[in-house]
């Protein structure tokens, strides 16, 4: 006799475009595809296409390496690949995801 009770309890979930490992929201970072190019989005109320990272070192290398342009349908510029990068330094190897 399976019980579920699947109810009550709603947390938005997110896949990390690195990983693909789904967390909530909370734990990752947004980058958001918008009229000016790509940026990080700190506060994740910015208006566009959205894709969610882990503040993880190898998340945003394989982001970078073809996964947000992907999930972004779109292609990197040089501007956008920079601020991505900048962002990218900011963060260690030993950074967790939470
Ligand atoms: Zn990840």
């Amino acid at each position: 006799m399976p019980k579920k009770p699947r109810k009550g309890r709603h947390v938005p979930q997110r896949t990390c475009v690195g990983c693909r490992e789904v967390h909530s929201k909370r734990s990752l970072v947004r980058v958001v595809r918008g009229p000016e190019g790509i940026f990080i989005d700190p506060t994740g109320k910015m208006a566009g296409r959205g894709a969610y990272l882990h503040n993880r070192l190898e998340c945003w290398e394989k982001g970078l390496h073809g996964a947000i342009a992907k999930a972004l349908k779109t292609n990197l510029t040089a501007d956008d690949r920079e601020r991505l990068t900048n962002f990218m330094a900011t963060l260690s190897k030993e950074t967790s995801a939470q």
